[in-house]
């Protein structure tokens, strides 16, 4: 049976173009693979360029394009000179907002053949998922800037917590830990102890969703000590749960412990499915290496596995992932980052032909 998809592709600016083109050829020498994988793409040129000459970052009925596709799979956006609340406001936030993305997906796993930047026991399982929460939180423009230019010069924001966010966030971050969690096991990051009413709102909660997944052994930790121990023991974690910026935070302390940005892969996930969700790499446009051809495409490789997951398609995710981490294991087409010499389309081609190799 064929089994179509249509993706809004966005590659966006700096190195997206180039790590976005690799995912591109992964994902048809899967379709090669199996003949019932089909996939169309729309192509969209929304990014700091397009904002140059346009003044905004997307077209005014932008999401309305996106909103019929099955996936949204994008580059990066940014570019010297544009500020990145210009590309944040712009873009970014309008499309995991409109389309209910409230679920931010960052696997911290250490693939086979990188090597960790932390030295220490157990580092074989670090395997786990944080989950940021993606809609409210911190992340609120309520708030303000008043008696600028006196002794009194003060700037509040608040920081919104519903009882629908945060149900529905922790609802998916127990539902994971309960079902595909090897140690069913959940760490929620809270402050309550300084923040004292939206973070004991939040552990109550918490505690509260427990209640509906009894078989998930839950600990409520504090943000700091919580960083530390992604530092000193990361093997131990399963499933984290936290705010938009707690989340922020965690998920770039993440990524750093399995092997840097070029290597970090995310997801925006609408669990509903009533929207599309969209798959970025963590990193940026990163201007100092765009167009040399030495950026790392395994970010947006990995990305693109972790879209064909959601898209229910677990086989070829999980052969994507298989030839990835051979190529990283075998490190004959590792790009400069990882200690080689290949070019970002070298790295690509060799996944691809490690792909079309099981067939
Ligand atoms: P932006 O403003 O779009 O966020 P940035 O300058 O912050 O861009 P990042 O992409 O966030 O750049 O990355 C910081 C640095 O990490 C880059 O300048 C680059 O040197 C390195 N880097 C990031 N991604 C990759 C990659 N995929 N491969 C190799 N190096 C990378
Ligand atoms: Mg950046």
């Amino acid at each position: 049976m064929t089994r179509h998809y249509s993706i809004a592709f966005i590659p966006g600016d700096g190195i997206g173009v180039d790590v976005l083109g690799e995912g591109r050829k992964v994902l048809d020498a899967l379709s090669s693979l199996d003949g019932g994988l089909k996939i169309g793409y729309q192509e969209f040129d929304w990014s700091c360029e397009y904002y140059m000459n346009n003044g905004v970052m997307m077209p005014e009925n932008g999401l309305d394009q996106l909103k019929g596709h099955d996936s949204i799979y994008l580059g990066a956006v940014g570019y010297p000179g544009v500020p990145d609340h210009v590309s944040l406001w712009g873009l970014l936030l309008p499309i995991r907002r409109q389309f209910q993305q409230y679920i931010n997906l960052r696997p911290v796993k250490l693939l086979r053949g990188i090597k960790p930047p932390l030295a220490g026991k157990g580092l074989e399982d670090l395997d786990f998922i944080v989950i940021r929460e993606n809609n409210e939180g911190e992340y609120s423009s309520i708030g303000g800037r008043m008696y600028e230019g006196t002794e009194m010069d003060m700037a509040i924001q608040s920081a919104v917590f519903t009882r629908h966010g945060v149900e529905r966030v922790l609802r998916y971050a127990f539902s994971l830990a309960s079902s595909k969690g090897k140690r069913k096991k959940l760490t929620a990051a809270t402050k309550s102890n300084g923040i004292n009413h939206t973070m004991p709102f939040w552990d109550e909660y918490v505690r509260k969703i427990n209640s509906e997944y009894p078989d998930v052994a839950t600990e409520i930790t504090h943000i700091d000590a919580l960083a530390a121990f992604f530092v000193t023991k990361p093997e131990s974690f399963d499933v984290v749960v936290a705010s938009n910026l707690f989340g922020d935070i965690l998920t770039d302390l993440g990524a750093a412990i399995v092997g840097g940005l070029g290597i970090a892969p995310s997801a925006n996930i609408n669990p509903e499915k009533n929207f599309p969700s969209m798959f970025e790499p963590v990193h940026g446009s990163a201007p100092d290496i765009a167009g040399k051809g030495i950026a790392n495409p395994t970010a947006a490789i990995w990305c693109a596995g972790m879209m064909l997951d959601h898209l229910g398609e677990y086989e070829l995710a999980a052969v994507l992932m298989e030839s990835l981490q051979q190529v990283l294991e075998e490190g004959a087409a590792l790009t400069p980052d990882l200690g080689g010499k290949a070019s970002t389309w070298e790295f690509g081609d060799e996944v691809c032909r490690k792909i079309l190799g099981k067939g």
